[in-house]
């Protein structure tokens, strides 16, 4: 086995993984990234569609952190040393022009993740960071509290300090399997149970399948078990069996785990009360009264959702407008604003965006990103207990945890 030295070994060539050991490496310090994939960032390259979703222009921090849950306020200190502002300045001196669409969200101008890469892969060798690609890491050598070793196929590599960015459990296909969870574990931290999150749902009925490719546009769908479980507004999309897109990513952080018959009530029409709807649908009516219900209806549903309604309804579309009775609105309102569907699962980690759960915050210190339990450890990036919505903020939390890191592990004096 060959042995080599190091200041600082970062373990993962993801967005976390690339933002720290260029920092590390800005600072003075000799850095290798150890990637076990034949290129960095793959995942990278997947996000926001090929697109990169690259961070979300929210200048509150309290606000952003709050993105996250209940974990959010570790992300504090992170958030204000590296913000989405600094995000965009980091890349715009790398080139990388950004703009920002709806809520925030902030995309390269050439809508191609290829351009973040190449920007991130940039810095990282300007600033002298020794890339190994197809090294995969196999263990970590643990001895008095510290990391002494770590282990590849062939080699040792000895390190001052060692940043762990291997990421969660989604999309193993890109590298991300886990590994990290399983060190950390061994070097004595605890996890947040681990769950995919951010993904599609299958439901059980199956006149889903007459739906596959309808997309709608800033619907809200809500969860019940009993009551209310949660509840999300955004764009959806169907599927041949189910329901994928924003809505559908963001209820799933809430609900999924326990989400096996539960039922999901669909709005098409969020903005307009019960009442609205029935007074518009009843005008509607009123205008075209000699027009057919289901031609009607056609104004304010596209084909396939009207076809779907018309089936499960039962009512006689062919009735003209002037025949549509209140009950028969009752009906039709009824459909638009809660059409009813239950939950079989949503899908695994091979589906999931992200992975929620990891490193124990607890066992971290917010300010570094240092383990309190191994002193020469150091966690940035998805491997952590955080996760958020759809809109560029789990990116967000990369660049922040991973910067400082990176900046900490390198400025470290002990
Ligand atoms: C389809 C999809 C779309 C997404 N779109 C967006 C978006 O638009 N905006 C957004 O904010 N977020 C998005 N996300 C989430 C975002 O991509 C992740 O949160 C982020 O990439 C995590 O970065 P990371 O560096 O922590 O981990 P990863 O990107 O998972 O990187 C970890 C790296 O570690 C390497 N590694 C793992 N184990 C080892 C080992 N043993 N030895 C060596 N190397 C190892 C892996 O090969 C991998 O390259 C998306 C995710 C997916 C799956």
């Amino acid at each position: 086995m060959t042995e080599r030295i190091f200041d600082i070994a970062v373990i993962g060539g993801g967005a976390a993984g690339l933002i720290a050991a260029g920092f590390a490496a800005e600072k003075g310090a000799e850095t290798v990234l150890l990637e076990r994939g034949a290129s960095l960032g793959r995942k990278l390259l997947i996000t926001g569609g090929g697109r990169c979703n690259i961070t979300n222009n929210e200048p509150d921090i309290k606000r952003l952190a709050e993105v996250f849950g209940r974990e959010g306020r570790f992300l504090y200190s992170a958030f204000s040393s590296f913000s989405p502002a600094d995000t965009l300045k980091f890349f715009g001196d790398l080139g990388v022009k950004c703009v920002t669409e709806d809520a925030g969200r902030v995309f390269p101008d050439t809508d191609d993740a290829k351009t973040v890469l190449a920007a991130l892969t940039t810095f990282v060798r300007f600033n002298g960071v020794k890339i190994w690609t197809d090294a995969e890491v196999r263990r970590l050598e643990i001895k008095d509290g510290l990391i002494t070793g770590i282990v590849l196929e062939n080699s040792i590599i000895r390190a001052k300090r060692v940043i762990v960015a291997t990421g969660g459990l989604s999309y193993p296909a890109t590298g991300s399997k886990g590994d990290g969870y399983k060190w950390a574990e061994k070097c004595g931290h605890s996890l947040a149970p681990l769950r995919p999150v951010l993904t599609p749902v299958k439901l059980k009925e199956r006149w889903i399948a007459d739906l596959e490719g309808l997309s709608l546009r800033d619907v809200s769908i809500s969860a019940y078990s009993g009551k209310k479980t949660a509840e999300e507004r955004g764009d959806l999309l169907f599927t041949k069996d189910g329901m994928t897109g924003p809505a559908v990513y963001n209820i799933s952080r809430s609900i999924s785990g326990q989400e096996h018959g539960m039922r999901l009530l669909l709005d098409m029409f969020p903005d307009e009360s019960r009442e609205e709807l029935d007074k518009r649908l009843g005008k509607l009516f009123a205008a075209n009264d000699k027009k057919m219900m289901k031609t009607v209806l056609g104004s304010v549903l596209p084909p396939k959702m009207l076809a779907v309604v018309m089936k499960l309804s039962a009512l006689d579309g062919e009735i003209h407008g002037a025949k549509v009775s209140k009950a028969h609105r009752k009906v039709l309102v009824g459909m638009l604003k809660e059409l009813e569907t239950v939950i079989d699962s949503f899908h695994d980690f091979n589906k999931a965006t992200v992975t929620a759960g990891g490193v124990n915050l607890k066992e971290v210190d917010p300010k570094t990103m240092r383990s309190k339990i191994i002193d020469n450890l150091y966690f940035a990036g998805e491997i952590l207990n955080l996760d958020a919505p759809t809109g560029g903020y789990n990116l967000q939390m990369c660049w922040s945890t991973g910067a400082l890191a990176g900046k900490a592990a390198a400025t470290d004096s002990r």
